[in-house]
């Protein structure tokens, strides 16, 4: 199986660039924001309660996230692979999707992690929240806390996998088959 971490801070392009890696490798794609999203929009208890931390940039507690990412991964029954976007976020989470992994036969295989700078992030989450109709992208304020978020308790995600040698660096900036072609060599560069 090929496991990706598809990594990175608010904007960093992870939705985008895992449709690419999907596409090619015929991973199934798992997205916790999306997952939430799409409670929210279907009014569930989950969703409700996703609800007030994401509206305001905060995390849904792990505990919640490790349990719905867990139950997803079982109902999706891949055989090739998953593409982890949005997940995990904190160490607790890592731990674990380590400890999950391990349990059903399988492991991460590589961490991407996409790098953009932070003026760039906020140019490219203020631009999206004209299509997107995310409340948490249309507010300056809410950025700032989910970019602060990420730096305190995301960014440290990245050790986790370099203490496994598994995490590659991706610049960000470019266009989107530019970053598409740096993400395919560093899964070829492991995928052997
Ligand atoms: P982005 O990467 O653009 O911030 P996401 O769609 O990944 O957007 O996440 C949106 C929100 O969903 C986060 O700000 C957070 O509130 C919640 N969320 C998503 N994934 C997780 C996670 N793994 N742990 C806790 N909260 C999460």
């Amino acid at each position: 199986m090929l496991n990706i971490v598809l990594f990175g801070p608010p904007g960093a392009g992870k939705g985008t660039q895992s449709e690419r890696l999907i596409e090619k490798y015929g991973l199934t794609h798992l997205s916790t924001g999306d997952i939430f999203r799409a409670n929210i929009k279907g009014e569930t208890e989950l969703g409700q309660l996703a609800k007030s931390y994401m509206d305001q940039g905060h995390l849904v507690p792990d505990s919640v996230t490790i349990d719905m990412l867990r139950a997803e991964v079982l109902k999706s029954n891949s055989s090739k692979g998953y593409i982890f976007d949005g997940f995990p976020r904190t160490n607790a989470q890592a731990t674990a999707l380590d400890d999950f992994l391990a349990s059903i036969g399988t492991q991460i295989t590589l961490m991407l992690a996409l790098e953009v700078e932070e003026n760039e992030l906020k140019n490219r989450l203020l631009k999206r929240a004209e299509v997107s109709g995310r409340p948490d992208d249309a507010d300056p304020a809410i950025i700032e806390n989910r970019i602060a978020v990420y730096n305190r308790e995301t960014a440290p995600v990245k050790s986790f996998y370099q203490a496994q040698n598994k995490l590659i660096f991706i610049d960000g900036i470019g266009t989107i088959d530019n970053i598409t072609d740096r993400l395919f060599e560093a899964v070829e560069s492991r995928n052997t």
